[in-house]
């Protein structure tokens, strides 16, 4: 029989998802983070390895605007997929992740909403915590040799925002194993070689799969060649070329 305790987290876990629906979240789902602590955040302390569930919540991408980058040289489809992947979907993410973090908050929780994008650390390239991996952790998709979250739905084409929490939410009990197969198609499309092409495996470091710095120093080129100063990739061909988001 359930506590009133639980109802409760029930009845709350509903409101989230209801909120969720409100702002078009195209994917969401719970983490349960306990039996990863502090080895899934990248840079985790005692603060942020507290936090048992992660909330991961993501949104498609335009599909046409992914499609343009079958022409990779052109520089205006490139602008236009850098200003809504990483401008307009992390604003968004962002602004639903806060959202979220004040309704927990007034139900008397911590909840902490992680930046859809942010890189703390420069030589790994990586944010305070990893939103695919949560979004793993919630039964969204399976890691690819692209090294980015490819869902049944979507594809690799969806951005993850991330809210850390201690309200004991009902976590998604099942994980997807890969659905990548023998496919190679991510591996031998990057211009950059920044993949070795092997599985993912959570005890190994992201490096055994992904060079972030030769993706990195690809798009600096890029920009460099264009003369654009902005942050971010203006790149894509791994999600561009993903068969399971083409599909849609
Ligand atoms: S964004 Fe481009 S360069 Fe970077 S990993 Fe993907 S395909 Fe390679
Ligand atoms: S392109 Fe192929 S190998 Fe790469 S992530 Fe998609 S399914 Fe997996």
């Amino acid at each position: 029989m359930e506590t009133a305790e639980n109802l409760e987290i029930v009845e709350l876990q509903k409101d989230l998802g209801r909120f969720a629906l409100s702002q078009d979240v195209d994917l969401f789902g719970v983490a349960d983070l306990a039996k990863y602590g502090n080895a899934l955040m990248g840079h985790g302390n005692n603060f942020l390895g507290r936090f048992k569930r992660g909330l991961s919540v993501g949104l498609h991408l335009s599909d046409a605007v992914v499609d343009g980058l079958e022409y990779p040289d052109d520089r205006g489809l490139a602008l236009t997929y850098r200003f809504h992947v990483y401008e307009v979907v992390n604003l968004l993410l962002d602004k639903i992740a806060l959202g979220l973090a004040a309704r927990l908050q007034n139900a008397g929780y911590v909840a902490y909403p992680v930046p859809a994008s942010q890189t703390i650390d420069q030589e790994r390239f990586m944010g305070i915590i990893s939103h695919k991996l949560v979004a793993n952790l919630a039964g969204l998709g399976w890691i690819g040799k692209n090294c980015l979250l490819v869902t049944p739905e979507f594809g690799p084409r969806v951005r993850f925002a991330t809210v850390l929490t201690d309200a004991p939410l009902r976590p998604a009990v099942l994980q997807l194993g890969s659905r990548c197969g023998s496919c190679t198609l991510c591996v031998e499309t990057c211009p950059a070689g920044a993949f070795t092409g092997a599985a993912f495996a959570p005890d190994e470091p992201r490096e055994a799969r992904f060079a972030p710095g030769a993706c990195s120093e690809y798009c600096r080129r890029r920009k460099e060649e264009w003369g654009i100063e902005l942050r971010g990739s203006f790149c894509g061909r791994c999600v561009y070329i993903c068969p399971w988001g083409r599909k849609s």
